[in-house]
C-alpha cells in the first residue's frame, strides 16, 4: 500500500494547518478543505483513507458532510472533531455515518490510536448500530410485547394472553419500529439490550396517542437510559399540548423521579404533520381513529406486505345515531356520513397481510360502552372482512377479560368468518407471540 491519505475539513485555518502538520510528519498525504461543500468534493475526487471533519462549519455542517460522504464512500473512515462534548452531538455524528467522535484539541497520540483502531480490519469492532443487512436478511416480523388495553393486569387469569399494555415490535427492511410504549415496552427494551450487547440500539417509536396505556412504559424503557442509543419518537400533537410536552408531563416530579430531559439516550421527539412518512424504505401511512382526542392508527408498507395497527377505534354506528339526533340532519344524511367514514377505514386496511385491531368489547359489553372509543367483536370482524385483511389479531383486550374469555371471543370471531365464507385468519393477540411475514419470493415458491 502506498502513502495513506487524509482529508481535513476544517474552517479554522490555524487549527487545520496544525493537524495537517501532524499527519505530514507521519508521512501521510494531506488534503485540506475550508468548508463542508469543498470537503465533500475533495473527498469524492481523492477517496482518502481517513477524513477528519469539523462539526460547525459554513455551508454544509459536519453532520451533513458525514451523511453525504457516507452514502458515496463506504470504506472511508470519518472522524468528527468537535470543540464541544454534547452526548447529542456524538450520537448524531455516529448516526450520520461518522466512525469516531473526538474532542478538540486533538493530539497525535489520540489520533494515531483511533486511526489504528479504525483501519485495522481484524478483529472487527462491535458494530455501531443494528445494521440494515442484519435486520433485513430475515423476513419482516412482528412481535407482541403488550396486548392489553387500558390498564396492565398481570396475574394467574391473564397468563396466556398477557397483562401488559400496548407495545408491538416490527422489524422490516432494516428498520426497527416500535408501535406504542405501553408497559410491554419494558420487556422489549431488556430483550434488545441482551441481543445487541454493546451495540447501539436504533429504533423508531410510533405513538398512536398519549392515553396512558400507550405511553406508560416509556419511563421504564431501559435503552432510554444509555447514551449510545438512538431513539426517535414520532406521533401527532394532542388536543391540548404537543407530544413532547405530554410525554414529559408523565415524568414530572410528582409522578416520576427522572425527567424526560434527563434521559441520557439520544432521544428525538418529532411531531408529525403529514399522514404519510417514511422510516427508511418502509412507507408509513397514518389515519385518525374514531377515539376520544387525537388518536391515529398506522399502516406499515413492508417488502412482505402491509401491517396495520389500529389499537383504539370505535365503529361509526354511535356517530350515526348522534348525528341523526341533531336538528336539521335526517337519518339518510347521518347514515351517509357515518358510512363514508367507515369506507375510509376499510380503504386504510384494504388487503393488509396483518391487521392488529381494537377488539376490546363483546357485542353485549359494547352496548353499555358506546362512545367510549372501542370496538365490539362483530364490528371489527366485519371491518376486517370488508377490507379483505388476510390475518387479524384481536388486540387491546379489556382488563376484565381473562384468558378463557378471550378464547371464547376468538372462537366467536372465527365463527363469524366461517359464516362469511372467506378465508381470513383470526387470532387473539398474545404477549410474546411472533409473526413472520413471507417475502414475495418465498410466496411464489409455494
Ligand atoms: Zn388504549
Ligand atoms: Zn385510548
Amino acid at each position: 500500500m502506498g502513502m495513506p491519505s487524509v482529508l481535513i475539513i476544517e474552517d479554522d485555518e490555524d487549527g487545520r494547518r496544525a493537524v495537517a502538520k501532524l499527519f505530514a510528519r507521519a508521512d501521510w498525504k494531506v488534503f485540506e478543505a475550508a468548508d463542508g461543500d469543498s470537503g465533500v468534493e475533495l473527498a469524492l475526487r481523492n477517496r482518502p483513507e481517513v477524513i477528519l471533519c469539523d462539526l460547525l462549519m459554513p455551508k454544509s455542517n459536519g453532520f451533513q458532510v458525514c451523511r453525504t460522504i457516507r452514502q458515496q464512500l463506504q470504506p472511508t473512515k470519518i472522524i468528527v472533531v468537535s470543540g464541544r462534548d454534547y452526548a447529542v452531538d456524538r450520537a448524531s455524528a455516529l448516526e450520520a455515518g461518522a466512525d469516531e467522535f473526538l474532542l478538540k484539541p486533538i493530539t497525535w497520540e489520540v489520533l494515531r490510536e483511533s486511526i489504528d483502531r479504525l483501519l485495522t480490519p481484524i478483529p472487527e469492532r462491535p458494530r455501531a448500530t443494528t445494521s440494515p443487512e442484519e435486520l433485513g436478511s430475515v423476513p419482516p416480523r412482528i412481535k407482541l410485547w403488550g396486548v392489553r388495553g387500558s390498564l396492565p393486569v398481570p396475574g394467574p387469569t391473564t397468563i396466556r394472553y398477557g397483562g401488559n399494555t400496548s407495545c408491538v415490535e416490527v422489524r422490516a427492511d432494516g428498520e426497527l419500529i416500535v408501535l406504542d410504549a405501553g408497559t410491554g415496552i419494558r420487556a422489549l427494551g431488556l430483550a434488545l439490550e441482551k441481543e445487541l450487547g454493546p451495540g447501539t440500539i436504533k429504533l423508531t417509536l410510533l405513538i398512536t396517542h398519549t392515553h396512558w396505556d400507550h405511553i406508560q412504559g416509556l419511563p421504564f424503557f431501559p435503552p432510554a437510559y444509555n447514551s449510545k442509543n438512538l431513539i426517535r419518537i414520532l406521533g401527532y400533537e394532542g388536543a391540548r399540548a404537543g407530544l413532547g410536552a405530554i410525554l414529559a408531563g408523565q415524568m414530572e416530579t410528582p409522578f416520576f423521579p427522572v425527567s424526560l430531559h434527563e434521559l441520557p439516550s439520544h432521544l428525538a421527539i418529532e411531531e408529525l404533520k403529514d399522514m404519510e412518512l417514511h422510516i427508511g424504505t418502509v412507507k408509513v401511512q397514518a389515519k385518525f381513529a374514531n377515539h376520544p382526542g387525537i388518536c391515529v392508527g398506522y399502516r406499515l408498507f413492508t417488502s412482505a406486505g402491509s401491517i396495520a395497527y389500529m389499537p383504539d377505534n370505535e365503529p361509526y354506528e354511535p356517530l350515526k345515531m348522534q348525528l341523526a339526533a341533531q336538528d336539521g340532519i335526517d337519518g339518510n344524511e347521518a347514515r351517509n356520513f357515518a358510512g363514508a367514514e367507515r369506507a375510509k377505514m376499510v380503504e386504510f386496511l384494504r388487503d393488509c397481510e396483518v391487521a392488529i385491531l381494537d377488539a376490546q368489547y363483546t357485542d353485549e359489553e359494547y352496548k353499555k360502552h358506546m362512545g367510549w372509543g372501542h370496538s365490539s367483536l362483530s364490528s371489527v370482524v366485519e371491518l376486517a372482512l370488508d377490507a379483505n385483511v388476510k390475518r387479524v389479531l384481536l388486540f387491546h383486550h379489556d382488563p376484565s377479560h381473562d384468558d378463557d374469555m378471550i378464547d371464547r371471543m376468538v372462537e366467536q370471531a372465527r365463527e363469524l368468518v366461517r359464516k362469511s365464507g372467506k378465508a381470513m385468519v383470526i387470532e387473539g393477540a398474545r404477549e410474546g407471540a411472533e409473526i413472520l411475514l413471507e417475502l414475495p419470493a418465498q410466496r411464489q415458491l409455494r
